[in-house]
């Protein structure tokens, strides 16, 4: 088996906002990720997806606390004393986010952020650093790059933002690359180009990117492997073929028919009736089981674990803990064309 880049073991990231009231945002989330991969972490918005990576990062603040491990290379980053994690932010991972605007400094130019994030981390002249930040300028898709150093932020549209936060976050090669709805607040055409953008960047820098979307269609074109999260746990764990192919959680299923395909018309998209369960209050049992057309008594009455569906696959469901019968399975693969 591979080493993993990163590994969480048991994650947990509970806000404790009042004395009877804890907001369990991420609830018990086990991953790997090994070198050289784009794992993609869907779910609708509010299943954890960001406070998972906020986790990762270290930049969740009071009255949320973190436990389980966040291992990086083995070193659970979470016994790390702020100062050791500043460096690892950076020089090993890095993130970026939706709204690039909102982490550019608006009264900087992008040469001057650019230059200073490469300085942060390396020891090299400015003259050095001006040089490396022209390149990877140019490396996200800046042609006239010297020119551009000068521009600020706001004289750049959100996609040419969005490069240069890819810019800056590669700029110390890190070996994970966390990306949290890189493309949403992008037009279509504009999102492809970044995704492309995240493929060249992973090839050139043999990093691995955590790609955290709530849109499958990004998924399909480029992650290796697919983790889907509904209310801060994992529900679902495959190859992205495997995924696409045959969804077993009948979450992912419903997942798969609201999104919409080229050849289909609008109207027969279908989106999953009621919404994700809240926080501070989840069921005892599965907590998709209110919206499941597949639930029975016992998913109310017991959460089930995330099982081993073969190989490469796992999967949150009782249709598929030890026990259930083929012709369970069975339900849910018939209700397929629902
Ligand atoms: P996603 O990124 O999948 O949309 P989030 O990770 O942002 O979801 O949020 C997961 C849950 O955690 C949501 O119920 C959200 O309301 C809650 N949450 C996020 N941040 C905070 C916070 N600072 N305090 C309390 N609850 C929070
Ligand atoms: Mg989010």
């Amino acid at each position: 088996m591979a080493k993993s880049l990163l590994e969480l073991v048991n994650l947990k990231t509970y806000f404790h906002v009042s004395k009877h009231r804890i907001v369990k945002a991420v609830d018990g989330v086990s991953l790997s990720i090994y070198d050289d991969e784009i794992v993609a972490l869907v779910g609708e918005s509010g299943s954890g997806k960001s406070m998972t990576s906020m986790s990762i990062m270290g930049l969740v603040d009071p009255p949320g606390e973190v436990t389980g491990e966040i291992r990086l290379n083995g070193e659970n980053l979470l016994k790390l004393k702020e100062k050791k994690l500043d460096k690892i932010r950076g020089d090993q991972m890095a993130m970026i986010f939706q709204e690039p605007m909102t982490s550019l400094n608006p009264v900087f130019t992008i040469g001057n952020q650019l230059i200073e994030a490469i300085r942060k981390h390396k020891k090299v002249t400015k003259k050095e650093a001006k040089k490396q930040a022209v390149e990877l300028l140019r490396l996200v898709g800046f042609s006239r790059a010297e020119e551009s150093l000068k521009e600020f932020p706001h004289q750049l549209s959100g996609g040419m933002r969005q490069r240069v936060m890819i810019a800056m976050a590669m700029s110390c090669n890190p070996k994970l690359l966390i990306a949290d709805e890189p493309t949403t607040a992008l037009d279509v055409t504009i999102q492809q180009q970044i995704l492309d953008l995240m493929l060249k960047v992973k090839s050139e820098f043999q990093s691995s990117i955590l790609l955290i979307t709530h849109d499958l269609g990004v998924v399909a074109e480029t992650a290796n492997r697919v983790l889907v999260m509904y209310g801060g746990q994992i529900v679902e764990e495959a190859p992205a073929f495997d995924l696409f192919t045959n969804p077993l959680h009948p979450y992912t299923k419903g997942l798969l028919r609201s999104m919409p395909k080229m050849e289909d018309n609008k109207d027969r998209l279908e989106a999953i009736s009621g919404t994700v369960p809240l926080a501070h209050n989840f069921p005892k049992g599965c907590r998709f089981a209110a919206r499941c057309k597949f639930a029975t008594d016992a998913c109310a009455d017991k959460m089930p674990e995330l099982v081993q569906a073969n190989d490469n696959r796992k999967v949150r469901c009782l249709l598929y803990e030890e026990g259930s019968t083929t012709a369970d399975r069975n339900r849910i693969t018939e209700g397929k064309g629902l």
